[in-house]
């Protein structure tokens, strides 16, 4: 008898980091679901995954919406495995520049949004007594990088909230670990980076591996936290950076 395919939820898998993972989880014959705003990066991404690809137009600032996605997901997939939150927004600013509502805006999709989805889904794990949780924080997370203060709090958070759910979860056969990538050549860090020199500088000289990371290899750790090779590891952050974080 064929094994089912496992169903994995990718937040933001149209583009980025999140396409990469989904690439892998395909290329594993996961059936993979995945959600963003924009519908045509959604029909791109789709179009080159191919069959095991699946896509929701969603904007995860709408709480409302996400019982009824995992609804929506469960009852046409018959469950969801393998929940990556990967989705954030970053924004690039003086400390005294950021607004309250800047703030909040940052926080609400970087961290409000992953408890909430997250707590759907684990409440469809916890019947199966089986599920694993990826999140994706940052390396901003464990240094002090200036201009990006409401994103450092998110992503700080993120992975407070990985040990949390670990020690909660786990008991109950739901794996939770968090990803922090270094600096991966996408869209996000091209904004961060090109056209701040001394930044790219900064980033590369401390970066031993002397390179930008490529989604993909954020992809292939995100398979592997999911895969049964990891099947002993929870709670752990685990940074995918070239060196950079232990770079002099
Ligand atoms: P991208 O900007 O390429 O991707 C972000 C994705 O999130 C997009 O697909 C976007 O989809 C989705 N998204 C954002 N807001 C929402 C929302 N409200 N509802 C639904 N989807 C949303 O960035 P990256 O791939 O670089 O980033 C992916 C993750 O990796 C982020 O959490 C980021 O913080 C993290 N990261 C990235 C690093 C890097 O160097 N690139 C370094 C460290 C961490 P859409 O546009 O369709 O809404």
């Amino acid at each position: 008898m064929k094994t089912p395919k496992r169903i994995a939820l990718i937040t933001g898998g149209g583009s980025g980091i999140g396409l990469a993972i989904a690439e892998k989880f395909v290329q594993d014959n996961i059936q993979t679901i995945i959600v963003g705003r924009d519908e045509q990066k959604l029909a791109a991404a789709k179009e080159s995954l191919g069959e095991l690809c699946h896509t929701i137009r969603l904007d995860l600032n709408d709480l409302q919406a996400l019982p009824g996605l995992v609804s929506q997901v469960t009852a046409g997939f018959g469950g969801i495995d393998i929940l990556v939150n990967n989705a954030g927004i970053n924004m690039k600013k003086d400390l005294t520049e950021v607004s309250d509502d800047d703030f909040q805006r940052i926080l609400h999709t970087n961290v409000t949004a992953i408890f909430a989805l997250s707590r759907e889904v684990v409440k469809e794990m916890i019947k199966k007594e089986s599920g694993c949780i990826i999140n994706i924080s940052s390396m901003a997370s464990q240094y002090g990088i200036p201009k990006v203060i409401a994103y450092t709090a998110s992503k700080a958070a993120i992975e407070g909230m990985t040990r949390a759910m670990a020690v909660e979860l786990s008991p109950m056969g739901i794996r939770v670990n968090c990803i922090a990538p270094g600096f991966i050549a996408t869209d996000m860090s091209e904004k961060a980076l090109n056209g701040d020199a001394e930044r790219k500088q900064k980033v590369l000289s401390r970066t031993p591996m002397g390179k930008l990371g490529e989604p993909a290899d954020i992809g292939g750790a995100a398979l592997f936290l999911a895969s049964g090779n990891a099947q002993y590891i929870t709670g752990v952050i685990l940074p995918v950076d070239g060196g950079n974080s232990i770079g002099f």
